[in-house]
């Protein structure tokens, strides 16, 4: 397939609805899981470990043990096998997770697909968003100093063997069956402001996205504009996701870009803005392929060493559901 076929908006919508599809299935499948853990159905159902994955505070404390202890977690060894993952995407291709993978960050997107449609989006002045990122690298400061900085090995390995961090998923699940009003307020709140300004939870909230973008800084993948060429027609910063001011730059290296490429896909000036890694052009495809294979090469290497599925028998899972839900 030629590239004016596959643009870098249908590759990556493509990709986004698969990662969000997937997400919805093993959210069922982590449903029928509880319900067998929680004693309500007798048909034992094995939790999907890809669930672990949104367990970044109990695989950021799995990192700091396996640094330093070179123990691997196996209560969610899975999560901390993700986490490693996507900090290779960010490392590598920028942070090409926010952009191809997480289903938060598609349902930004639509949310702001939606207020462009409305005609509610603006632009913010530089200097407002530089000063609203900064309660995301707060947050994220708040983990690295609790957990990174303060927490012994012995502390996190009491932490990780909790009856509480077995059930850590189910327990997440349960807080978005059951929302409470104030949740119900604040997801209210974050999407009205996006449809106002684009991403607003991705670019100014979320800490995830702050570590990936900071190691995405290391990253020797970026986007590169030809100067010379350009007619400053503004196309590329008007789509940019991350609202990144495109074209006054030569290269985009900030930790906002989230390797969408779409900057690539509405340029009209052929080869002004371009993919390039260790210097060398390459397809705008190779973002969203780098950060699928090292998806793929993670999950691989995981499955055979034995550091992706658990090793939590399911009589103790039940157990812990039982002690924790069943009260
Ligand atoms: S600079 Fe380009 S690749 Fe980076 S987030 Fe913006 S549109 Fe996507
Ligand atoms: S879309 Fe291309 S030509 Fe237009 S401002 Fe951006 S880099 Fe320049």
């Amino acid at each position: 397939m030629s590239q004016k076929i596959v643009t870098p908006h249908i590759l990556r919508r493509v990709i986004q609805y698969l990662f969000l599809f997937f997400c919805l299935f093993i959210g069922y499948r982590l449903f029928q899981h509880f319900i067998w853990a929680t004693g309500q159905s007798s048909a034992f159902v094995p939790k999907p470990p890809s669930v672990e994955a949104f367990l970044p505070i109990s695989a950021l404390m799995a990192a700091k043990q396996f640094i330093l202890t070179n123990k691997w977690d196996m209560v969610h060894p899975a999560g901390l096998t993700l986490f490693f993952a996507f900090i290779w995407m960010a490392l590598l291709f920028r942070k090409s997770f926010c952009g191809y993978i997480c289903p938060v960050g598609l349902i930004s997107n639509l949310t702001e697909q939606l207020g462009r449609k409305l005609k509610f989006q603006k632009e913010l002045p530089v200097k407002a968003a530089r000063i609203l990122s900064i309660p995301k690298y707060i947050i994220l400061g708040g983990f690295v100093y609790f957990i990174v900085i303060n927490m012994s090995t012995r502390q996190i390995s009491s932490f990780l063997t909790l009856p509480y961090n077995y059930v850590a998923d189910s327990k997440m699940l349960a807080f978005f069956l059951a929302p409470s009003a104030t949740t119900l307020i604040v997801i209210a709140v974050l999407a009205i402001i996006s449809l106002f300004i684009r991403n607003f939870w991705c670019r100014f909230l979320c800490p995830y996205g702050a570590l990936l973008g900071i190691c995405s800084t290391f990253s020797p993948t970026a986007i590169t504009r030809e100067a010379g060429t350009c007619i400053s027609c503004g196309k590329c910063r008007k789509i940019c996701p991350a609202a990144i001011h495109v074209d006054e730059r030569k290269a985009v290296h900030s930790p906002e870009c989230v390797g969408c490429a779409e900057c690539v896909g509405v340029c009209p000036v052929n080869d002004c803005l371009t993919v390039r890694t260790f210097n060398k052009k390459v397809p705008f495809a190779t973002i969203a392929g780098g950060c699928l294979a090292i998806l793929l090469i993670f999950y691989g290497i995981a499955v055979l060493t034995g550091h992706w599925y658990s090793d939590a028998t399911p009589e103790l899972i039940r157990k812990f559901h039982m002690m924790i839900f069943n009260k």
